[in-house]
């Protein structure tokens, strides 16, 4: 299994920066995806599309 600082690391390269939303974007895809069974290694298109939500609505709290 990844390490969050490299979950980190592969959204920063997504992403394009580091910000907070994707720190805790990454906490809450990794935990989204311990919650429902699924190893991010096995499914990382689940573990970015859980990331992507997090961060949108981040956003949208923000604004
Ligand atoms: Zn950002």
């Amino acid at each position: 299994m990844r390490t969050f600082r490299e979950d980190v690391e592969r959204a920063v390269s997504y992403h394009g920066h580091l910000c907070s939303g994707q720190c805790i974007g990454v906490k809450m895809a990794r935990l989204g995806l311990k919650t429902l069974g699924l190893d991010p290694d096995v499914n990382p298109k689940t573990f970015m599309s859980l990331w992507n939500v997090t961060v949108v609505l981040l956003t949208r709290l923000e604004s």
